[in-house]
């Protein structure tokens, strides 16, 4: 039975109107930036555009991977890195007045340091022109790039790094083929060796097959790894061709991962239906940063 369970009505979505949304729109065209916000049909695009908070996609808009909850078109890349992106992204973040900003990118495979040198320009770039904005990465995994490449990403010094885990490990054939649920915390781990000082931060869907206890066994694992901030939001299937929605987990429910999340001892946890890998992360930021 392939049925999807009905959307309840904790997952609404907030028509994007405001004057905010479309500044930040224009924008990202002008610069021709593409959003994941609007790629991934983020459901809190509306709230977010209108406060200022985006988050980028560079290296393109063609992935070299396939996972299955994921809307970005996949296949061989038809472009070669472009340059003269870095100082696109940094022209934008500092138009836009962004407090905290989200650089993310597709994976790229087919690039020999998967892009690092790609990031750690964008970062460098960022600092020149957007002083203030604190910048937070959330990369690929690096499982096919030559050695060093994580290296130079981490010596650009984003002030957090994120890499998500996207779900437990046991639905990685299905949901994220090609990657390696314990190449993927190891990462982690390896940047906080690299830089102590550094935030690293990591997330999981949920609604997509998982169980309650495989959910808290990644949070230990993710602790075991120094990981300091974590989002578990709801799994929504962006086509009828993506992963099937297995069930909507309740608010109670996610009420009870956060709570078990600040019990391990993670810095700053957030866990709603709607939590996305970089909703609010630059009020979070800040909060922890002046507390
Ligand atoms: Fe964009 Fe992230 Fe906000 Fe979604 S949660 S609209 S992806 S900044
Ligand atoms: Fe989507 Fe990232 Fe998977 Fe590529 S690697 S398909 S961008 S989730």
């Amino acid at each position: 039975d392939n049925a999807q369970p009905k959307k309840p009505d904790w997952i609404r979505v907030k028509a994007p109107v405001s004057a905010g949304y479309k500044e930040t729109r224009d924008i990202m065209r002008e610069h021709k930036l593409t959003t994941v916000c609007e790629e991934a049909g983020c459901p809190n695009v509306g709230e977010c555009w209108s406060q200022g908070h985006a988050t980028m996609m560079i290296m393109g808009e063609v992935c070299t991977r396939a996972c299955s909850f994921c809307n970005i078109a996949t296949g061989k890349p038809p472009e070669a890195l472009d340059v003269f992106e870095p100082g696109r992204v940094a022209d934008a973040v500092a138009k836009l007045g962004l407090n905290h900003v989200v650089i993310t990118s597709v994976d790229r495979d087919d690039v020999e340091d998967g892009g690092a040198e790609h990031f750690a320009m964008t970062i460098r770039a960022i600092r020149k022109r957007a002083p203030d904005t604190t910048i937070e990465i959330l990369t690929p995994d690096f499982l096919k790039s030559k050695p060093g490449s994580l290296e130079v990403v981490v010596e650009a010094r984003p002030d957090v790094f994120n890499h998500n885990l996207e779900t437990v490990p046991g639905l990685y054939p299905e949901v994220r083929p090609g990657a390696r649920y314990f190449h993927s915390l190891r990462l982690l781990q390896r940047v906080k060796e690299m830089d102590p000082s550094m935030f690293t931060k990591s997330g999981i869907m949920v609604g997509l097959g998982e169980d309650r206890q495989a959910v808290l066994q990644v949070m230990d694992d993710m602790r075991a790894a120094d990981i300091d901030f974590l989002t578990i939001g709801q799994y929504l299937q962006p086509t009828p061709k993506h992963h099937r929605v297995d069930r909507f987990v309740t608010p109670e429910e996610f009420a009870g991962y956060e709570k078990a999340a600040f019990g391990k001892g993670f810095l700053m946890v957030s866990a709603t239906p709607l939590t996305r890998s970089s909703y609010h992360a630059g009020d979070d930021f800040a909060r922890l940063r002046d507390a």
